[in-house]
């Protein structure tokens, strides 16, 4: 059997060729357009000589062009690997190499780094081509179509690295059919309808903007609304401009939408909101639904389970959980020894299902490492309630063993966002000579709200154990984080 997730966006642009996918502050791009630019773009990738199954990297931020690299890649057979923006010279190296790329398509405001790394890999600029590269339109403009490759459902489809949260980022291959699965499952969670319009804000780049906003919205044959990078203003202004029903978003987007003035703008298209990528506290989430009135859905996913692996389902949804694992996949809590522990009790989360990666590429080491049995080791700490809903309690490795006691960083932030004055908490352990760690808080306030560190620490303290409040809290501007709005605990630690 063949199966290329590139048919979806043909089939969408059969039943609506006008409709929109995208709509940018600059214009729209239709369904029937992109279909047949990608077609274009994947014959003139078969004409530079790539073989099925060679990588592409693309480095752009959210511009139709993304689109048109995406699905002309995946029609030609070939895999994707999408970069971050924001990658130094030596980050877009280690990615080319690791990857094993054979061309790579680059913004011309990525140039300088993409130039640095790029060796013998030729470079195809969108924007302005300067000598020794070349223009991306020279791609598809030799016109053609030569039809979409009969891929094999389980073929690579994607590259994706990881977010490098927690160290070097690891490339996790995604198929055909398990981003197929991924956004068909999600899409119907969502109730996304076709007169539906998806907020397009998360990075393309990034499994939770690839999977759960593009593929969801081409797959729905939905508009997407596309904002390249996260303001407040921008993302207001498309809302508005646009009439987006459905936002999806990190909790970092969440929290400065919250606090915004939206002026005259008119937000009342707005009827669903999905959170993922990182944990959203309760305090956000209650702010966030009363601002707007509408309900927050939090899921969980990583870049290794092809974004969604579990989710709230509207009618059913409990702040601070992630919900249940979603349709033809299942998750386990086990010890260390590997024993599935009851309702209550934190161990590590497994999943398995088709959401998994084949592995991480070119890494059989690090692949036999985190999948044994078909099930994926997480790394994620985490524990279910009595009636089977998933809450995460922590990374494994940001666990703060202090006097020999676990103290879970996620439950004194908890506490911290409950204050007030509080607009983000990050807690992460001190090395310290006498208890091995000690529990440290990083703060960033509201705007306007004020509060001193002897405050927040008095604070903690009425609401927790004595081992596990922060005895030293440190007010931030903003706390530090990575292009996809993770906390960057890293930095807080080597402070
Ligand atoms: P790296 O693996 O390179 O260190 P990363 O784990 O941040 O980076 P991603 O694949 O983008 O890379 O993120 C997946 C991780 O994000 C999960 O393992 C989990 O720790 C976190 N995460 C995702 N969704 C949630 C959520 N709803 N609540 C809490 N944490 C979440
Ligand atoms: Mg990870």
């Amino acid at each position: 059997m063949s199966f290329n997730l590139a048919t979806m966006l043909t089939e969408s642009a059969r039943t609506h060729p006008d409709r929109p996918v995208a709509r940018t502050a600059h214009g729209d791009l239709g369904y029937a357009e992109l279909d047949a630019l990608s077609g274009r773009l994947a014959a003139g990738l078969r004409r530079e000589g790539l073989a099925p199954g060679a990588r592409v990297a693309v480095q752009l931020p959210n511009l139709p062009q993304f689109l048109v690299a995406y699905f002309g890649i995946l029609k030609a057979g070939l895999v994707m690997v999408p970069m971050n923006p924001l990658l130094t010279a030596d980050e877009i190296a280690h990615q080319l190499a690791d990857s094993g790329a054979s061309l790579m398509v680059v913004w011309e405001g990525c140039l300088e780094q993409a130039a640095k790394a790029a060796g013998d890999v030729p470079l195809f600029v969108v924007g302005n081509a300067p000598e020794g590269t070349r223009p991306f339109d020279e791609l598809y403009d030799g016109g053609g179509d030569t039809g979409t490759a009969p891929t094999g459902p389980g073929d690579t489809a994607v590259l994706i690295y990881t977010s490098g949260t927690t160290g070097r980022p690891k490339g996790a291959e995604l198929g055909h059919f398990q981003l197929y699965m991924n956004c068909t499952v999600s899409s119907e969670l969502f109730g996304v309808e076709d007169d539906d319009v998806v907020m397009a804000v998360l990075p393309f780049f990034h499994v939770f903007g690839l999977s759960g906003v593009v593929n969801t919205a081409v797959r729905r044959g939905t508009t997407m609304s596309v904002v390249p990078r996260f303001t407040v203003p921008d993302v207001l202004d498309a809302i508005h401009r646009h009439r987006v029903s459905v936002f999806l978003g990190v909790p970092a987007m969440f929290h400065a939408l919250t606090e915004a003035d939206e002026g005259d703008r008119d937000l009342s298209s707005l009827r669903v909101a999905g959170s993922g990528g990182a944990a959203m506290s309760e305090a956000l989430l209650t702010r966030f639904e009363d601002r707007f009135g509408i309900v927050v859905l939090e899921g969980y996913g990583m870049t290794e389970t092809a974004s969604t692996a579990t989710m709230n389902r509207p009618g059913e949804r409990r702040p601070l959980s992630i919900g249940k694992p979603v349709w033809g996949v299942e998750t386990r809590v086990v010890n260390a020894a590997g024993e599935e522990l009851p309702p209550g009790q934190v161990g590590e989360l497994l999943v398995r299902g088709h959401c998994v990666t084949r592995g991480y590429h070119g890494n059989p080491a690090a692949t036999a490492e985190a999948i044994r049995d078909g099930w994926l080791h997480t790394g994620d700490l985490a524990r279910t309630d009595d009636d089977g809903f998933l809450y995460i309690v922590d990374r494994m490795k940001d666990l703060v063993i202090r006097g020999g006691y676990n103290v879970y960083p996620r439950e004194v932030e908890e506490v911290l966002h409950a204050h007030p004055a509080v607009a983000e908490a990050a807690v992460v352990g001190r090395p310290d000579e006498r208890l091995g760690e000690e529990v440290a808080a990083y703060v960033a306030l509201r705007p306007g709200a004020a509060a001193t560190p002897e405050e927040l620490i008095a604070h903690s303290r009425g609401h927790l154990a004595a081992y596990k409040y922060p005895r030293e809290v440190v007010i931030l501007p903003e706390l530090p984080r990575n292009a996809t709005g993770k906390l960057l605990k890293r930095e807080l630690r080597d402070r």
